[in-house]
This record gives C-alpha cells, sequence and structure tokens, in this order.
C-alpha cells in the first residue's frame, strides 16, 4: 500500500470533527509515549494539545538533539526554472505575476553548477516552480545526471508526481524530494 493509498483511506472532515473529543489526559498519555499511533498524533494536534505546546517544543527539540546532534547542514538552492502553474498568494512566481520567465538550458545549467562547486558548496536544492508540461520528467532526465556528477547530495522540489517517477527521480540520482 502506498502512501497515498493511506491517504485516500481518511476523511478530514471526521478527523478534524473528531479532534475536538481529544482530552488533556489523552495528550499526556501521547507525549509520553515512544511510539505514537495515529491517534496520538490527532490528540498532539487537537486543541487540547494547545495547552501543552511548551512542553511538546521540549520534547521535540530534545528528539532532534538526540537524533542529529548539534548540527547545521549548508546547502544552495539552485533554480532551473520560474515557470508556474500556480497561484499560491506568498509566491512570486505565481502564475498571474507580470514577470520574465525562464528555463535553464543544459549549458547554463552546468555553469551554475560550476560556480556553486567553486565556492565550496557539495549540496544542492533543485528548485523548478510547478509546470509539468515545461519542466517535467523529459527535462530531468536531461538535467538531472548532468546535476549529479558535480554534487555529493541533491533534492529537488518538484510538483506531485507519479509513483512511478518518483522512483525514476531516485534512479536519476535525487536524494530527497
Ligand atoms: S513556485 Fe511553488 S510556491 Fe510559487 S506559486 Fe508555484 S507552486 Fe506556489
Amino acid at each position: 500500500m502506498t502512501f497515498h493509498d493511506i491517504w485516500q483511506t481518511l476523511s478530514w472532515h471526521d478527523t478534524q470533527l473528531n479532534s475536538h473529543n481529544y482530552t488533556a489526559q489523552q495528550v499526556q498519555a501521547a507525549m509520553a509515549k515512544s511510539k505514537l499511533t495515529l491517534s496520538d498524533l490527532q490528540a498532539l494536534l487537537s486543541p487540547a494539545a494547545v495547552a501543552f505546546l511548551p512542553q511538546i517544543a521540549d520534547k521535540a527539540l530534545r528528539l532532534t538533539r538526540q537524533r542529529f546532534g548539534a548540527t547545521v547542514q549548508f546547502y544552495a538552492p539552485l533554480y532551473l526554472s520560474n515557470l508556474c502553474a500556480n497561484e499560491c498568494s506568498y509566491c512570486g512566481f505565481s502564475m498571474s505575476q507580470k514577470i520574465k520567465r525562464k528555463t535553464l538550458t543544459v549549458e547554463e545549467v552546468e555553469q551554475e553548477c560550476q560556480a556553486l562547486k567553486a565556492l565550496g558548496i557539495d549540496q544542492v536544492l533543485l528548485l523548478t516552480g510547478e509546470h509539468e508540461h515545461k519542466v517535467g520528467m523529459a527535462y530531468f532526465r536531461t538535467l538531472i545526471p548532468v546535476i549529479r556528477r558535480y554534487f555529493s547530495s541533491l533534492q529537488l522540489e518538484v510538483q506531485p508526481l507519479a509513483v512511478s517517477e518518483y522512483a525514476e527521480l531516485r534512479q536519476l540520482g535525487v536524494d530527497a524530494v
């Protein structure tokens, strides 16, 4: 079963209604556990959890330090395109914005990679807007193997894709989406 299959079984209307049924005791019980169920997560996101936010934040901080240590990762964003078919009110790349649109060619991407590499950057986040026709899998098949040659870690922000396309991105050299 994929994440999408499980997601489709959830009723957000019911979840929202049920969230008002959780009690402070259920929130505290969820906070005390080391492994949470879906119901525990709902308790922690319910209105009853508001009174416990400082304790929840303390536990989140403790777990983050335990699992990752006091580390900071540096990465550079690399914008491949500012084409977008979406409208997000906070974003300057939204479709209705009257800006000059640009999608990098292979040669331009290589120049960007070389410039980042010269700065000592070894981890990049590729940003693509959301335009599945002009900045979709065909574009990624060409570009990602080229970019991968320069960096040891690649992440990609991209429109929702099919499961098989995520698998293909992994084959192409993407570490995270
Ligand atoms: S680039 Fe991303 S955040 Fe900006 S409008 Fe498109 S989808 Fe929204």
